[in-house]
């Protein structure tokens, strides 16, 4: 080169200074980033911080602009970048592009990665016989593996994870230390040699078998063994999904009698088999979330009938660890992958929780030496209305933040009573927790305890402010007011729901909200849960909702939907219900002599504007669900059966916004009387409240001038209602937000919560 050329290039030297947040950590990110400026000859460093990733290049602009570009559209794919700032500066003569060693700002901090699917690379070794990890369980990259169920401070290096007892070997090292290698700075990074490694346990007692623990498993499978797998974020029950006495003792030992189990399918070939899959859900499936996808069951399925007794859709997953892949290479047919879990508590994590838990409902344990240090669950989802909805947001997919519409101080919010997550804020970002459980077990409660302490460490939040719900008995409420020292915000329980649904779909202002819940504590201290409103995220006004009846027995209503469906006729018709007479001489004579004392005399027969209670009673009235193992279950029922052909509805009467049901019930009782089909019945009830509610939006809307909807509560959860809602909405010329990133049920509360303690707070 002249001198007059170089003189001339030094003189378009120029350095960019840049500073990333987001998910940047654990992703492959650094090696990302010096693998692009190699490409296009920049000099400088980068480098991990508490708070992010900080890089400096420096080379000619033509370079910089290219180098920005690929940093931008070309991410990691699990890379997110929420937040990046970009400053120029003056060259200062780098000679070479390094990676500094990680610095640690205090208060700084981080988002943590989710537990990530093993991915195509690591599974292609897997099987290769002729690679050094050939049917290694623990094989990993940074594209891949474990991430926050390892995890137990940041900055995301292996000596704050499990992986910190294992030393990795010359080899492992090596590719650790490599920038262009896929497992630099791979902090799980492992192999047979080094890493962890698996034992089969069985016999009486109970002891370590020697030999292949994979095969050791399979055979158990085969000879119809129930088996504790310890998984990601927990133990999983495992059984031969076709094996239909394994499947029914699993349900015996475990005591579960009414959710339908999750099964894991070997590979996609084997999924269409099973079930119908669309493009959509193929895709969710593949993902590196890998979340448990409920898919409708292809006719004449061979599993065995208590996977899913009788339900039409089948909850499916696949492969998402080194372990499972191996395990479902070697036995080929689906299993039955339960969370290992007694009861309602939380899943069992540790080897000698599981022992000693477990040995009443496994035959034998596939376990290995890595800990678990955040035990969380599978995540559940199903695509509705054509896109996706999660319904139980755990793995792969917690503890990803929300991006918020503003800034929003230190606050914590305590989430529900059932389906609990608590939430917690800073900057712009919301960390919704993992799916807690439902908060009516010591065991649940302190893992809840745990978690809000380990988030508020782990993300650097000291909050000052707490949100809870109205509810005086639920024990999130209970730990709320516990904490001291702390501003407390009670929040509605449906104007959360409505505020969640805002909040992901970055939605400020005023919406009309459509709540169809199971129940919510209300103002007036009745069981709220059809409720149209009209919200910001300050407050809201109650235009509206579903008539008040009496839930005859409280709690005893919502396990006996009999019960209910005589609550809402005694309640709307008095005596009339008489007319109901079929329906009438299926209770026992004196239970309904006992529920009218109490709906007389309003003792223990609370007053609700349920909407899942009405779907409750529907179901008990034509004999789909008189008897529930588990809330919601009416409902599930009452829309698997649905004849998607029919366009007929019932009579409804709405009157000031308030829908009175009883037309509807009548409507029903009479076909019912005309032998019509309960599926032609489920199709017409959905139907009417499809066009009932559709109704009461175009109301509202005329009366306020507001055209944004948002639909939550766990109702919504209803594909065929939603679907159905969403349509007639559009056509109005309304616009619908619904919920898809969290739950539309109670597992959405606590990311309203902050939102609406924030702006009570607030000057
Ligand atoms: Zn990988
Ligand atoms: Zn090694
Ligand atoms: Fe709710």
């Amino acid at each position: 080169m002249d001198r007059l050329a170089k003189e001339k290039k030094q003189g378009n030297l120029s350095r960019r200074i840049i500073e990333t947040k987001g998910i940047v950590q654990g992703v492959g990110f650094r090696p990302f980033i010096f693998q692009i400026a190699k490409r296009y000859s920049l000099h400088g460093w980068v480098l991990n911080t508490s708070g992010g990733v900080l890089i400096e290049v420096e080379g000619e602009e033509e370079s910089l602009q290219a180098f920005l570009d690929d940093l931008t559209m070309q991410l990691p794919p699990l890379a997110k970048i929420d937040n990046i700032s970009v400053v120029e500066a003056e060259a200062t003569g780098y000679q070479d592009f390094r990676i500094r060693q990680s610095k640690s700002q205090p208060g700084e901090y981080v988002s943590i990665s989710p537990d990530v699917g093993t991915c195509v690379d690591c599974q292609l070794e897997l099987m290769d016989i002729n690679n050094h990890r050939y049917g290694y369980a623990f094989i990993n990259c940074t594209n891949c593996g474990p991430r926050f169920s390892i995890i137990n401070d940041i900055p995301y290096d292996r000596q704050y994870t499990s992986m910190q007892p294992f030393q990795m070997c010359d080899t492992c090292a090596q590719e650790y230390q490599e920038p262009s290698d896929r497992r630099f700075h791979a902090q799980p990074n492992a192999c047979a040699q080094c890493g962890p490694l698996l034992t089969f346990i069985a016999g009486e007692p109970l002891q370590v078998i020697n030999g292949d623990a994979i095969k050791q498993t399979v055979h158990a499978l085969r000879e119809g063994k129930i088996v504790a797998v310890k998984g990601l974020g927990g133990f999983h029950l495992a059984c031969a999904a076709a094996n239909e006495a394994a499947v029914a003792q699993l349900r015996q030992r475990k005591h579960r009698y009414g959710k339908a189990l999750a099964v894991m399918m070997r590979d996609l070939e084997q999924v269409v088999r099973y079930c119908e899959l669309s493009a959509t859900e193929e895709k969710l499936l593949v993902s590196p979330r890998r979340p448990i996808v409920i898919l409708k069951q292809q006719q004449g399925v061979k599993l065995a009938p208590s996977v899913t007794q009788g339900l039409p859709t089948l909850g499916v997953m696949l492969p998402y660890t080194p372990l499972h892949f191996l395990l479902l290479a070697s036995y080929q047919h689906p299993l039955v992958m339960t969370s290992g879990n007694i009861s309602e508590e939380p899943l069992v994590s540790s080897n000698e929780e599981a022992l000693e838990k477990l040995s009443g409902i496994a035959d034998c344990f596939l376990m290995h030496n890595r800990d678990i240090i955040n035990k969380i669950d599978d995540s559940v989802t199903r695509i509705i209305a054509g896109r996706e909805a999660v319904i139980r947001r755990a793995r792969g997919y917690a503890p990803e933040p929300m991006l918020l519409p503003e800034q929003l101080p230190e606050i914590l919010s305590c989430g529900p009573e059932q389906k609990n997550t608590f939430c917690l804020t800073r900057d712009r970002h919301a960390f919704v927790s993992q799916h807690i459980g439902d908060l009516d077990n010591l065991p649940t409660l302190e893992y809840y305890e745990r978690m809000i302490a380990f988030y508020k460490h782990i993300f650097r939040i000291n909050p000052l402010i707490v949100a809870h719900d109205l509810h005086p008995a639920y024990l999130s409420t209970q730990y709320a007011q516990s904490i001291g020292n702390v501003q407390l915000i009670g929040v509605q329980h449906h104007h959360a729901h409505i505020v969640s649904c805002m909040l992901e779909n970055g939605i400020t202002g005023q919406v009309i909200g459509i709540a169809c819940d199971g129940t919510g504590y209300g103002l007036d201290g009745n069981l709220w849960g059809g409720e149209f409103l009209l919200v910001d995220y300050r407050s809201f006004a109650r235009l509206g909702h579903f008539k008040y009846v009496r839930m005859p027995g409280g709690e005893k209503a919502i396990k006996k939907p009999y019960r209910m469906a005589y609550g809402y006729l005694y309640s709307l018709f008095g005596k009339e219900a008489s007319a109901f007479q079929k329906y009438i001489e299926t209770i026992d004579a004196q239970e309904r002599l006992l529920m009218e004392q109490q709906m007389d005399k309003q003792l223990n027969a609370p007053l609700t504007s349920s909407c899942a209670r009405l779907f409750d009673a529907v179901s008990a009235l034509i004999n789909i669900a008189r008897h529930v193992r588990y809330e919601g279950e009416a409902a599930i029922r009452l829309e698997s059966i649905i004849d998607e052909h029919v366009s007929d509805y019932y009579n409804f009467d709405l009157q000031e916004h308030i829908l009175d049901p009883a037309p509807i019930l009548k409507g029903i009782y009479k076909d019912l009387l005309s032998n019509v089909a309960p599926s032609i019945i489920a199709a017409k009830f959905h139907n009417t409240l499809i066009n009932a509610l559709t109704m009461v939006c175009q109301e509202i809307s005329s009366h306020t001038g507001v055209k944004k909807i948002c639909l939550s509560g766990g109702v919504f959860q209803n594909a065929y209602l939603l679907q159905g809602l969403v349509k007639q909405l559009t056509k109005q010329g309304l616009e619908v937000f619904w919920q898809q990133k969290v739950p539309a049920n109670d597992g959405g509360i606590s990311l309203g919560q902050v939102m609406i303690a924030h702006y009570n707070t607030k000057l």
